[in-house]
Parts: C-alpha cells; structure tokens; sequence
C-alpha cells in the first residue's frame, strides 16, 4: 500500500476516498494523520478544477508522497451556474450551510419546477511525487427543490431532488455515496490509475 494524502480534514470524505482507492494500492490519509497543520488554502482559482489542483499542488510542494485534493459545488442552470466555485460561501464568508440554501431557495423564487435543474459537480486532482498529474469530473443532476426534506448529509443536501423522488438529504450516506458526483470523479480516477499500471 502507498500513501495517498488527501488535502481535507474530513474524515467522511477520508472514508470515501479510502473505500475506492485501496483497490489500487492506496491508504489514503490526511494532514492531521501525520501531524501537519495546513492552515487554510486560498481557493481563489475560477473553475473547480483550478481550485483542485491549487490544494493538490500545495501538498505536492510539501511531501514526497502522491497527494491529492478535490473541489465541488453545486451548479444551477436558472441562476447560470451559480453558486458554483462560491457554493460554500455563496451567503458570506462564514460559510453557513442554512443560510446558502435560504439564498438559493430566494434567488429561485418563482421558478417553475421544469426549470428548477441543477448539478453537483466535483473535480478531483492527483499529482505524483514526480510531477504526474491526473485530473478527473463527475457529476450528477438533479432539481431544485422548493423546501428543505431531510435530515441527513450536509451542504445543499436538503434541497437537492434526485430523479424527481428523495432529496439527498432523505438518502443514507451509502445510497447517496452510490451515485454522487465525488463518487463519480473517483471511479474516473480508478479507471485512470488502473490504465496507468498496464
Ligand atoms: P468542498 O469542495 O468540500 O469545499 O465543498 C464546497 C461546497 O459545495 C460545500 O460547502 C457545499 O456547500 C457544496 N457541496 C459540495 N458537495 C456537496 C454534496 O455532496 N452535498 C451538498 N453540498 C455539497
């Protein structure tokens, strides 16, 4: 097994990442598994992928293991991708998840179910200790809903509709992991890393 070190201090998305990359030989830990204080990365880039290969970069510079990083957001076609790269602070710097739907839900005042569409959007950059870098997208579609279901999940969860049935936020951390855009990116990634061996 290599070590993979993934620029996050969620231990959810540490998870994630684990259950699907050990197949290709890595442990995937974060900074706080090896006493290192990151502090906060500026992810001041314009595309997700940008923002991706920021945080994976910032690593790559610090340690001589493969590193990765990810990047999403939540895409709405009425509002012309917004909130996009600014999903996590798209109510204010204080990054406050009810208060970005509450803006979300009034910006789209007024808008017809039809029109409601929208997509999580997740990028995902690798970079080997010799400069290799692979870079993967997934992402999932959905509606907007009109009000918050569901107790579950996080971010925009509560109103993110999939397939015009349950919010994600009404699915369990494993049906949801089944289908997201994160899962999506990594199993590209997979694919990649598995090329890469032949
Ligand atoms: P980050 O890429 O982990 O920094 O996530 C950026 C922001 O996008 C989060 O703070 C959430 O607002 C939103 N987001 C990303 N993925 C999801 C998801 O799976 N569910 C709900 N919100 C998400």
């Amino acid at each position: 097994m290599t070590d993979l070190l993934l620029s996050s201090g969620n231990k959810n998305k540490k998870r994630e990442f684990n259950q699907i990359l050990k197949s290709a030989g890595f442990n995937v830990i974060i900074p706080s598994d090896i006493g290192m204080d990151v502090g906060e990365i500026v992810e001041d880039a314009d595309t997700f992928e940008g923002n991706a290969f920021k945080k994976a970069d910032y690593l790559h510079k610090l340690v001589k293991v493969p590193v990765i990083a990810d990047d999403s957001g939540l895409s709405v076609d009425a509002l012309g991708g917004a909130p996009g790269i600014y999903s996590a602070r798209y109510a204010g710097e204080f990054k406050d998840d009810e208060e970005n739907i509450n803006k979300l839900l009034t910006n789209l005042q007024g808008v017809k179910k039809e029109d409601r569409t929208a997509q999580f959007v997740c990028a995902i950059c690798m970079i080997f200790p010799n400069g290799e870098k692979i870079e993967t997208r997934g992402t999932v579609k959905g509606k907007i809903a009109f009000e918050k279901k569901g107790e579950s999940g996080f971010g925009y969860d509560p109103i993110f509709l999939f397939n015009d049935d349950k919010t994600f936020a009404q699915m369990s951390a494993e049906e949801k992991n089944k289908i997201s855009h994160r899962k999506i990116a990594l199993e590209k990634l997979l694919e990649k890393l598995k090329e890469r061996e032949i």
